[in-house]
């Protein structure tokens, strides 16, 4: 990239560092973002910033949030008895699209990997734990079908088995090791439908 002045390939460096943008894609990008108005690009900088600084987890459900509680917490017409067990907030989106689940969520931000070193200290597991002191009738996981999504729902249904809480899997409707969120919303809600207490 040498043709190109620092600056433009700096720009261009950095956004061939996301993920899904190869040298192509990040020059068109580069290029694109170079031909808007300087409002525009302050307003796609200051965006990423923005966000950045101020995104973090709900303190009730670890979704994704700017603010103490996420919408979906705060709402008062959800049924807050009824706790969908999620790998991540990608998941929860998913979900969200069917415009059918009125529970609520719990995000584990991750799931359970031995392979990977990943035990149930480090997903927001503890939490869930938590919140099932509350008032709490059923917990729905539904963690991946991937064998890690597995693992972890095994392990949970086993940790809440005790307190006497209804818990159910999501159908297996869901492609194998298929991530939620590339799945479409009549496929999520027939496993949502469909789900089996555990
Ligand atoms: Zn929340």
């Amino acid at each position: 990239m040498e043709y190109y002045s620092s600056q433009i390939s700096k720009l261009m460096e950095e956004l061939a560092s996301l993920p899904g943008i190869g040298s192509k894609s990040a020059q068109r990008l580069a290029f694109h973002i170079l031909n808007m108005p300087v409002e525009q690009a302050q307003g796609l900088s200051s965006a990423i910033i923005e966000a950045r600084k101020n995104v973090r987890y709900c303190s009730m459900c670890y979704t994704l949030t700017d603010e103490e509680l996420c919408p979906i917490c705060r709402n008062g017409y959800r049924n807050h008895k009824m706790i969908m067990v999620v790998e991540d907030t990608r998941d929860l989106a998913a979900y969200e699209k069917t415009n059918k689940y009125d529970g609520v969520y719990h995000v584990l931000h991750g799931a359970i990997s031995p392979m990977l070193g990943i035990g149930p200290n480090d997903i927001k597991l503890k939490e869930l734990m938590q919140r099932l002191q509350g008032e709490v009738e059923e917990v729905i996981i539904a963690t991946n079908s991937s064998l890690e999504g597995e693992t972890t729902a095994m392990y949970i249904s086993k940790l809440i088995k005790p307190t006497g809480i209804k818990v159910s899997r999501i159908a297996s409707g869901v492609p194998v090791g298929g991530d939620l969120e590339y799945i479409d919303e009549m496929t999520l809600l027939r496993a949502l439908e469909g789900r089996t207490e555990l």
